[in-house]
């Protein structure tokens, strides 16, 4: 048993990152037990994956925790490119993109993960769970009913499912000796750093391109993060000498490729190197143990993608477990955890791989509002010929106003939601909210089983059958 906490829980996760966190709230809300373990003392530093997507601000939301992060956060800053010390161009991150009332986030905000983490953790707390730290889990073993995991010291856990969240260099990834197939995207390394910076203005994003004298050498930026007085630096480092991260080691990196003097670089609060890597696990799951996050998957943070493809499965992982161990669906609708996550993943490592090398643009795809699962087994579309552009089953689930309120106030929260739209066919009982609108753009006619993570799951003219697939899949309907 671990200090302060059970020998027993239904769920043991691994690794209080951003994914380890967000499943964590998903469980707590919906009444799951579950442990979240920590090798470190407390969160990890460090501003790195400071973007938060369109589609991640519509999860974080329903988790409860937006609110938090936009009081915090700030909208991406315009980059300011320069050259041999004076400004060139502005130029934006990312697609302007309308919004709608389909879809009321579209630009993405900047907060530094170490924010994200802190809000995630007090969301958890507020529901009533925490993290346990300073544990690391060191051995596992399973068998037909349950994981055995082990930590340092000795102390043991038994769990129904294990989730490894226990980011790029996954423990429990190695224990299970799943392979994760990849490439390095660059092969210089790369530093990253929070730091003090006199004499560059807040409202932009300081890109210093590599200078001819520097072929293959460094493009270097300064990004100044929203809620302080710190910048991100963000730079690629000739592999050929070795890294020095005090702060007279950064001062030189920033002043060999900037006009920036040495004693305008203040402080140094936490700084890291890392490599831009692309690769993805062989699978997602072994038995009971189910990979989430960096720890299935691992991007080149050029996209932006990294953080919030883990909260992502994470929100598609919650709902499934809660729904096996509650007894509500049969353990097989695990098994669509991987094959609608895995896709999806290879999906945004080919995206973000692209934009690290300018071959994409930051647009609708880095949004992941257009995000979907219609190939998955879980999307069931009985409305024939439907045009390629239309809403599917297996489609996120737009935003709408109806009676003065958003139907995402309906959707949001740990149930399933039966709509209609622009039809009175009849309905089966239902044990979950039950929304009927006259009209709605992008839905068209029809009726929609609305998934707990807000996909559609089931989609007709009809109810025919709608009972079936609610009963297969947990949805309280029939
Ligand atoms: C420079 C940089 C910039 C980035 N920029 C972006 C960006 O703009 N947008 C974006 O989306 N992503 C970005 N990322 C990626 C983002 O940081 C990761 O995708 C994200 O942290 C993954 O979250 P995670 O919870 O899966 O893993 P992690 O954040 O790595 O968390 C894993 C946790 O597990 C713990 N742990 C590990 N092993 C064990 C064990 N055996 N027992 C117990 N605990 C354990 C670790 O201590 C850690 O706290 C960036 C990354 C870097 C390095």
């Amino acid at each position: 048993m671990l200090v302060d906490t059970p020998a027993h829980t239904d769920v043991l996760i691994v690794g209080a990152g951003p994914t380890g966190l967000a499943l964590a709230i998903d469980l707590a809300r919906r009444g799951t037990d579950a442990l979240l373990v920590e090798r470190a003392p407390a969160l990890s530093p460090g501003s790195r994956g400071k973007g938060l997507q369109p589609r991640t601000l519509e999860v974080l939301e329903d988790l409860g925790a937006l609110e938090a992060v936009r009081a915090h956060a700030a909208p991406y800053p315009p980059l300011q490119l320069w050259n041999g010390g004076r400004p060139q161009r502005e130029q934006r991150m990312f697609d302007a993109i309308e919004p709608t009332q389909a879809q009321p986030y579209t630009q993405p905000l900047m907060l530094p993960q170490w924010r994200t983490q802190q809000l995630l953790h007090e969301r958890l707390r507020a529901l009533g769970g925490r993290v346990a730290f300073g544990h690391e889990l060191t051995a596992l073993a399973q068998d037909e009913h349950g994981v055995s995991a082990e930590f340092t010291g000795g102390h043991r856990v038994r769990a129904r499912y294990l989730v490894a969240a226990d980011g790029g260099r996954s423990t429990v990834r190695t224990l299970l000796g799943i392979g994760m197939s990849g490439q390095d995207v660059d092969p210089q390394p790369m530093v990253v750093a929070d730091m003090t910076v006199n004499g560059l203005d807040r409202e932009h994003w300081h890109v210093f391109p590599p200078t001819d004298d520097q072929a293959g050498g460094a493009t270097l930026a300064l990004c100044p993060l929203p809620g302080g007085q710190d910048f991100q630096l963000l730079a690629r480092h000739p592999g050929a000498r070795e890294i020095d991260l005090t702060l007279e080691g950064l001062r030189a990196t920033v002043t060999a490729h900037t006009h920036l003097h040495a004693d305008q670089i203040e402080a140094v609060h936490w700084a890291s190197t890392f490599r831009a890597r692309t690769a993805l696990a062989d699978r997602f799951r072994d038995r009971r143990v189910l990979l989430a996050g960096d720890a299935a998957h691992l991007h080149s943070p050029a996209g932006g993608q990294g953080l919030n493809t883990s909260i992502q499965d994470a929100y598609n992982l919650g709902w499934k477990l809660d729904a096996v161990l509650t007894g509500t669906a049969h353990t097989s609708l695990l098994d669509t955890y991987e094959e609608e996550r895995r896709p999806n993943a290879a999906a945004m490592l080919e995206l973000t791989t692209a934009v690290h090398h300018g071959k994409a643009r930051r647009g609708r795809a880095t949004a992941q509002l257009d995000l979907g699962y219609r190939q998955s087994p879980l999307s069931v579309e009985t409305r024939p010929d439907l045009p390629e552009d239309a809403l599917h089953a297996g489609d996120r689930a737009p935003d709408g106003h109806h009676a003065g309120t958003r139907l995402f106030h309906t959707l949001h929260g740990p149930h399933w939601t039966l709509l209609t739209v622009n039809t009175d066919t009849e309905l089966p009982d239902a044990a979950c909210p039950v929304l009927r609108i006259p009209t709605h753009q992008a839905y068209g006619t029809g009726v929609f089983l609305i998934r707990p993570d807000g996909y559609i799951g089931w989609a007709g003219h009809t109810t025919h059958g709608l009972t079936t697939y609610a009963t297969r899949h947990g949805a309280p309907i029939g």
